[in-house]
């Protein structure tokens, strides 16, 4: 496959969809003939498990685009490698004219994509990347005195004013896919040709019933009944795009729109903020004298802990790849507070299994259970994992659903006691935090 002719690249990172992919769309616009790629960050797969469920749920959704693009003559170009030598290998290949692809705000890919857009530059290609994952950019929503906001409330007033008053527009880029792909025959790399298999976790469909949004505020805390739109994969990979399900969600809930504010918020901190995917916003958080006691991590991660809500919720997760937000956090805090095992254990376990890792919000979640980030809760407001399922799982439908053997010899005692764990935790963080 060699062309002279000038040609455009879309690179397909998180955005695994056609429509309303704003890189994409311009790449069509301004391009006579467009590749479509997309590039199996080996520094990204190599630290997976061999049956991980996003990579199965990746290549399954380059299938579709690949089906996509052949209905129009093209077709998606697929890579194992690290990017920067597939984009050598393209350059010998191909008269690259231009690289389109969608902005991303994680530490990694913000420093990859300054060595593509280096290597592009010393080889005349243009590099332009777009806003797509999110509506607005950390730099679009900032306090009155420029800064960037630190706690939610004010961030998310501010958000949903701007949201109302620009009119955020879908573009449709499948109509202009007629005669720009170039044709393309190779099929798409398998997963067995990555070196995977495929997961026995199933995926939640993309589609959210008007139902389960207008529904959502009464709904969303419990657990055990389907309140909740499980999109989080969906907004993770691109597979539909956020100004659509905003747009939607103006007229129904605004409490579901809050949720995605939330996401933005998170992406914005990270992206202002890169080291907290690492270690605490607030620097005192890291003198705790953690525990970190291996059996007792092993325990919480296998849901054997005494406590059925803590423990249903973990066997959700290693089950279904998928935890219920109201479970994510008593079980975090569970692990931090009760167990005093540093918040980025947790917070690489749940990166290790959840469907809908996101690194933005998986820091910002665990960072709130911790009281280490930004709106946090009080340290001293520990969860009492009794009380909370007695609220939010009364009729204990989510614990059964997991923990079959509640009630039986079978199930463990309590690892801990609630109030000695209580007063062992304050003690920790009041030292920590000299009070
Ligand atoms: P819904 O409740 O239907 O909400 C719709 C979408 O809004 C979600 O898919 C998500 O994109 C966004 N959203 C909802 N709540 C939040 C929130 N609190 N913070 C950020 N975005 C939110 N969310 C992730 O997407 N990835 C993670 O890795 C992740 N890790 C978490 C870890 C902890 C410790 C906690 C407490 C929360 C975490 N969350 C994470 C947030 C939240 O739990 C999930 O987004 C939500 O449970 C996903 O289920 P859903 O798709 O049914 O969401």
């Amino acid at each position: 496959m060699t062309s002279k002719e000038s040609i455009s690249i879309f690179w397909h990172r998180r955005d695994l969809r056609i429509f309303d992919n704003v890189g994409l769309y311009h790449s069509l616009l301004e391009s006579n003939q467009v590749i479509p790629i997309f590039i199996y960050d080996i520094d990204i797969i190599n630290s997976l498990s061999k049956q991980d469920a996003r990579l199965h749920f990746i290549n399954e959704r380059i299938e579709h685009l690949s089906a996509s693009y052949s209905k129009f003559g093209g077709g998606i170009l697929t890579f194992s490698g690290k990017p920067i030598d597939v984009f050598k290998k393209l350059k010998e290949e191909f008269n690259i004219g231009a690289i389109y692809t969608n902005k991303d705000y994680e530490p990694y890919a913000k420093e990859r994509d300054l060595e593509i857009e280096k290597f592009c530059k010393e080889n005349n290609i243009h590099f332009k990347s777009y806003k797509d994952q999110v509506i607005f950019e950390a730099s679009e929503i900032k306090t009155d005195t420029d800064k960037v906001y630190s706690v939610y409330t004010p961030y998310s007033r501010k958000w949903i004013t701007k949201f109302e008053d620009s009119k955020i527009e879908v573009v449709n880029a499948e109509k202009y896919l007629s005669n720009k792909l170039y044709p393309i025959n190779t099929s798409p790399l398998s997963l067995e040709e990555i070196g995977f298999q495929k997961s026995v976790i199933s995926f939640p469909k993309e589609n959210t019933s008007d139902e389960i949004i207008k529904n959502y505020k009464e709904k969303r805390d419990y657990p055990g009944i389907e309140g909740t739109s499980r999109l989080g994969i969906h907004l993770r990979f691109g597979t539909i795009s956020i100004r659509e399900l905003a747009k939607k969600a103006v007229g129904i809930s605004e409490t579901f729109l809050k949720e995605l504010v939330w996401r933005e918020f998170y992406m914005m901190l990270l992206d202002s903020f890169p080291h907290i995917a690492y270690t605490s916003y607030k620097k005192e958080y890291e003198n705790i004298e953690w525990r970190n006691s291996i059996d007792e991590f092993e325990t919480w991660k296998n849901g054997q802990t005494g406590y059925p809500i803590v423990d249903a919720g973990m066997r959700q997760l290693n089950t279904t790849g998928y935890m219920h937000n109201r479970v994510r956090m008593i079980t975090a805090s569970f692990l931090v507070k009760h167990l005093l095992i540093d918040w980025k254990w947790g917070e690489r376990y749940f990166a290790e299994k959840l469907l809908d890792f996101e690194l933005a919000s998986n820091v910002g979640g665990w960072q709130w259970a911790a009281g280490s980030g930004f709106d946090a809760a009080p340290y001293f407001r520990i969860f009492n994992p009794t009380t909370q399922s007695e609220k939010f799982d009364p009729k204990a439908l989510y614990i059964r659903q997991y923990v079959k053997e509640i009630g039986t010899f079978n199930y463990p005692k309590p690892i801990v006691d609630h109030k000695f764990a209580r007063n062992r935790c304050l003690d920790a963080f009041n030292k920590a935090l000299k009070k």
